[in-house]
């Protein structure tokens, strides 16, 4: 009597090609800005089935509420920089606090989420043969000294200071990305994202174009940061999504840019908010903090040619959407 031997198991082990047709999808930092959004667009997708694990620090469960006892979803509590167990096919990693205000609140804990957190990402991508993609930033540019910033440009950044745990450790989970790639041969990708706004921003997250939206809505006065003159460039929440899809699915490693060149000064954006929001309100200038960078705009031209991407939303048409959002949750009704 013979008996067949079963096949031998792929290595590494693939599991939605081998098990069933469903790609599995882990997005650490799900229940955040970006993140949630990301999960809305996953989960449009029948074949995909989406696992979130956050900690909650800058999050909210209310960010999923519509998936929640979803049979494709799946919410876990649990902080990145501790060792995770979970069989996927790709990784989204995004978990680390954005704001200034939230990464600077304990800094400490910045640099262990960035850094212990990809390890142990990394390590997970390792183990199942997962592709992985980080949600790096701008500012790994630190300061820049080149206008607008192409992905090869290396930065200008302070080691030592108050942004330090968020820019630093960005640039050192960019680094291990890099390293598992070239020493495991882990499927990476780099997205380094620019400014993104919309709706679902925590409403006293700090960052500006929230801050503004909030303070015109209950008739606070605009605080711009001196001198006013710095720029950023704002990206449409689902823009940015599309970008990050396209990124994970396409063939490139990256680092690449992902956001909208569209450049504006704060004192510029504060005007914008102001005529379309709230022409009453006031526009204050306030101290800046420390180390705040003085330009920032992407040079999007390898998304353009690689990924075939670029934003489609402009910050006029961008703005009156993440209104709508903070009109419900601040419980302020338009004016007739
Ligand atoms: P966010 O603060 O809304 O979301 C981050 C999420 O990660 C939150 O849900 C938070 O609770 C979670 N988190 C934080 N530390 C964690 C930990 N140790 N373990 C598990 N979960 C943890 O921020 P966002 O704007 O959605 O940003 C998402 C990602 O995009 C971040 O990696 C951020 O660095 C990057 N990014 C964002 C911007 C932007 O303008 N929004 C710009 C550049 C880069
Ligand atoms: N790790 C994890 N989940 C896994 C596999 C690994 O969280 O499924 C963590 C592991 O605890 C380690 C990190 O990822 O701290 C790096 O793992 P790797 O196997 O690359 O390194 P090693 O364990 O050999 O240090
Ligand atoms: N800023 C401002 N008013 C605010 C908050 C921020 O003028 O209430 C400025 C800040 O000085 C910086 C820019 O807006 O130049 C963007 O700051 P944010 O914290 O949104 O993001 P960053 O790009 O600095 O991470």
């Amino acid at each position: 009597q013979t008996t067949s031997k079963p096949p031998p198991l792929p290595s590494p082990l693939r599991f939605s090609k081998f098990f069933q047709s469903n790609m599995r999808i882990l997005v650490t930092g799900g229940a955040g800005f970006i993140g949630s959004h990301l999960v809305d667009k996953l989960m449009e997708n029948e074949k995909n089935e989406v696992i979130v694990v956050d900690n909650y620090f800058t999050g909210s469960k209310d960010n999923l509420r519509k998936w929640i006892d979803h049979p494709r979803f799946e919410l876990i509590r649990h902080d990145v920089t501790e060792p995770l167990l979970v069989e996927v096919d790709q990784i989204y990693h995004l978990a680390c606090p954005a704001s200034p205000i939230f990464y600077k609140y304990n800094p400490v804990k910045t640099i262990k989420t960035n850094v212990i957190g990809t390890l142990n990402m990394l390590g997970l991508a390792k183990r199942v043969g997962a592709r992985i993609l980080l949600t790096s930033t701008s500012e790994v540019y630190g300061d820049p000294l080149i206008h607008p910033q192409p992905e090869t440009y290396w930065g200008n950044v302070n080691p030592i200071g108050v942004r330090s745990c968020y820019d630093e450790g960005k640039r050192v989970a960019e680094t291990l990305m890099f390293d598992y790639h070239r020493q495991h041969g882990i499927e990476i990708r780099i997205a380094r994202i620019f400014n993104t706004y919309g709706p679902r921003m925590n409403i006293d997250d700090g960052r500006v174009v929230s801050n503004f939206i909030a303070q015109a809505l209950r008739g606070e006065p605009l605080t711009v940061q001196k001198p006013g003159t710095q720029t950023r460039s704002f990206c449409y929440v689902s823009d940015m999504v599309d970008g990050l899809i396209r990124l994970m699915e396409g063939e490139n490693t990256g680092p690449i840019n992902i956001g909208n060149p569209g450049e504006f000064t704060m004192l510029e954006l504060a005007e914008a908010v102001k005529e379309l929001i709230n022409p009453e309100v006031e526009i204050k200038m306030v101290e800046n903090t420390p180390d705040d960078p003085r330009q920032r705009k992407p040079d999007i031209t390898k998304a353009k040619e690689l990924l075939g991407w670029e934003p489609k939303v402009k910050l006029r048409d961008g703005l009156p959407l993440m209104e709508e959002d903070f009109r419900l949750r601040l419980g302020v009704s338009k004016k007739k």
